[in-house]
């Protein structure tokens, strides 16, 4: 069984992803790690994101692999985890940026499919309903304000010991919901057949509450 969650960033896909897969006994996959691994490799060899041409021509230069270490996803980046260095807000907007390049997606995509056919997963991204996995017996897509996904950031990085701006975090999510849900390949949008959960007024407990009588009615 496949349940795809996908929706803005910050909206609490992977909180509640990782719970629903405790739950259930679902493999996690988060899939904006491997958009991050890429976009790391670009900034540590300072590869202009925003120079489509040579973003494409250099995919090849990187081997991304993904592994469960105690039932958490690691990430690779060829041959090293980055799955720490990938979490900061600068590899998360630059991953946006590559995200938008056909050959990028094609890359991970395949990846993708490959993963989700060997286990029953839970899969969290942008594109999983609509183009990874559209045959997926369950689909979410889970939104918040973007003051609220914000606010929820600003609180994480705040916990964390990480100075933020609370009024950048909210600007910066803005611009990553336009770019994620305007570009050309495989913009962020509902599926057709995807369950609309909006998380502004709910805990994390109740969406997965919900998300989980979904998946049983579906049974
Ligand atoms: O979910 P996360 O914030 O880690 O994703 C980082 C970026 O990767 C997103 O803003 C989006 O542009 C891209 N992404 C994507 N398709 C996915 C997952 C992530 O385009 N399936």
């Amino acid at each position: 069984m496949n349940i795809a969650i996908d929706g803005p960033a910050g909206a609490g896909k992977s909180s509640i992803a990782r719970l629903v897969a405790k739950k259930l006994s679902f493999i996690y996959f988060d899939t904006g790690a491997m958009y991050r691994a890429m976009a790391l490799y670009y900034l540590k060899h300072g590869i202009e994101t925003k120079d489509g041409a040579q973003v494409e021509s250099r995919c090849d230069e990187m081997d991304i692999n993904i592994l469960f270490e105690d039932g958490e996803q690691q990430v690779y980046l060829n041959g090293e985890n980055v799955s720490r260095e990938i979490r900061s807000e600068q590899v998360g907007n630059q991953a946006s940026v590559v995200a938008q390049y056909p050959k990028v997606r094609e890359k991970l995509v395949s990846l993708q499919r490959q993963m989700a056919a060997s286990s029953d997963v839970i899969m969290d991204g942008r594109d999983i309903g609509t183009v990874v996995l559209p045959d997926a017996e369950v689909k979410i897509y889970l939104t918040a304000s973007s003051a609220v996904r914000a606010g929820r950031r600003y609180k994480e990085l705040q916990e964390k010991g990480i100075e933020c701006d609370l009024k950048k975090i909210e600007e910066d999510i803005i611009v990553r919901d336009r770019q994620d849900m305007n570009r050309e390949a495989s913009p962020l949008r509902q599926a057709e057949d995807a369950v609309l959960l909006d998380s502004s007024d709910l805990s994390i407990e109740e969406v997965v509450e919900r998300i989980l009588s979904i998946v049983r009615e579906s049974r």
